[in-house]
């Protein structure tokens, strides 16, 4: 099994050298030579397995030699072994045929947990085994950079620096990043927004001479390891409602596109996914591109859905790959364009293309606090704000096929846009109930990639 980069001009790489590389030298990201499929009767068997089988099931045709089977299994038993649910990624009905998938029991209540804790324990094997020490930069919206956090703290191969924009992530989001007290955790506040934190983290993966010297690692949504390993809910949710012998709809609310890639990845490998539907807050590109085939950025506005407050989504450079017949030099193209003119049109072969497996809709500010209201009013069920999102838009899609909500962050995360919605104020699970009372520990810095090489190099000892 090999990788090669979305833009055709870096190294051919293993499994386990695409995991710790992250971004692509070309600037591309690594997707797999070839998708594995699996046949009917290997989806049929998957259904109700624990979830480490079927996430075991699912991802070892991805890895070739990288990791052995013993290896892979325990850090899947690792990973997965601090959830709250036993069943991992519980489905609940809302509606004769609309289910939410809850992805939010992991350590930080949000569904970046499933990638991250298994990445964590992968980078632990490989980086042991290599005798090697790496540092990891990633850029956040919010929960992202806590899910790292979580998953590396206190590994003695790693340090973890996340940069996050300045007051624009909620307070729980914060104090699960800035109150860890190992030592080679760095939280660093931006001046700026997520875009510009993930614009730093690009240029310092770009800045070679820096990159090389302190061996800079990536875990962002960028980095094909976290997207497999999202791929495995897909499976045994789809599993659970009857796939193969029945399809199923998703509707995922999506930001940096890496959360609904891994839908299509599985889609891909042969499991029966009539649709999956793009939903987006008022930062709502990816459905412009998608209805229209303009990706046009413009600036970011801010909303109760924060971690959705994307305008540039770099998981999308997956999609439009093989969107363009897996043209590495077309997708470049179209890159340096968006660089250079903040957008341009998706051709009208590739737009073709998406619209065969993709649909999209968009949730304003007061559609998404309705959906929080109404969903609970019949069910009881408090949904986040992305939830919600993902919510509303699939209302617009519900029919005949069961369609599948992505429940991607737990209420208590955005307690002020539940309450605001409900009047309740939803309370943080026991395990974390005294996270207001952690001391917090947090550098401000510049949105400048010389003081933020500056104080990565200091950090390491450089
Ligand atoms: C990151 C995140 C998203 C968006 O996921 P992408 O993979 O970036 O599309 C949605 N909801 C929550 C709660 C998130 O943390």
């Amino acid at each position: 099994m090999h990788y090669v980069s979305t833009r055709g001009q870096a190294p051919i790489l293993t499994f386990e050298e695409a995991m710790l590389t992250g971004l692509a030298r070309d600037g591309g990201l690594y997707v797999p030579e070839t998708i594995p499929t699996l046949t009917s009767d290997e989806i049929a068997a998957l259904a109700g397995l624990p979830y480490e089988e079927i996430a075991i099931r699912v991802m070892r045709p991805f890895l070739g030699e990288s990791f052995t089977e013993d290896e892979f299994a325990g850090a899947v038993e690792r990973a997965y072994a601090g959830f709250g649910h036993a069943a991992r990624a519980p489905l609940v009905q809302l509606d004769a045929n609309h289910f939410l998938l809850e992805l939010f029991h992991g350590p930080t209540l949000a569904f970046k947990d499933f990638a991250m804790q298994l990445i964590g324990q992968l980078f632990q094997v490989a980086l042991a085994r290599r005798g090697e020490r790496v540092t990891i930069v990633g850029a956040t919206s919010g929960d992202t950079g806590s899910a790292a956090i979580e998953a590396f703290r206190g590994l003695e191969a790693v340090d973890v620096f996340i940069l996050f924009p300045e007051g624009r992530v909620s307070e729980v989001q914060r104090r699960q990043m800035t109150t860890p007290t190992e030592s080679n955790v760095h939280a660093l506040a931006v001046a700026g927004d997520f875009d510009d934190c993930q614009a730093r983290v690009k240029d310092m993966f770009n800045d070679f001479p820096f990159r090389d010297a302190v061996r800079l690692a990536g875990v962002n949504s960028i980095n094909w390891a976290r997207v497999l390993a999202q791929v495995v809910y897909y499976f045994s949710a789809a599993t659970a409602l009857g796939a193969p012998y029945r399809p199923v709809s998703f509707t995922v609310p999506t930001g940096n596109f890496g959360d609904i890639f891994a839908g299509y990845v599985a889609r891909r490998m042969g499991l029966p996914i009539e649709r999956l539907v793009v939903a987006t807050n008022q930062n709502d590109i990816l459905h412009r591109a998608l209805s229209c085939g303009d990706y046009v950025t413009s600036a970011v506005a801010p909303s109760i859905s924060p971690s959705m407050d994307i305008q540039v989504s770099s998981n999308f450079e997956r999609v439009l790959f093989d969107a363009y017949g897996r043209d590495g030099k077309a997708v470049a193209q179209v890159m340096e364009e968006l660089k250079l003119s903040g957008g341009f049109h998706i051709s009208q072969g590739a737009l073709q293309v998406l619209q065969e497996t993709f649909a999209s809709g968009r949730a304003s500010e007061a559609e998404t606090a309705a959906a929080i209201a109404s969903i609970y009013a019949r069910t009881g069920q408090i949904l986040c704000p992305h939830g919600a999102v993902g919510a509303h838009v699939a209302q617009s899609y519900l029919g005949a096929t069961p369609m599948i909500t992505l429940a991607t962050a737990h209420p208590a995360k955005f307690p002020d846009a539940v309450e605001a919605a409900i009047g309740i104020r939803p309370p943080l699970p026991n395990r974390m109930a005294d996270l207001y009372e952690r001391p917090e520990r947090v550098t401000s810095v510049a949105n400048d990639l010389t003081v933020l090489e500056d104080l990565v190099r200091e950090r390491r000892g450089f």
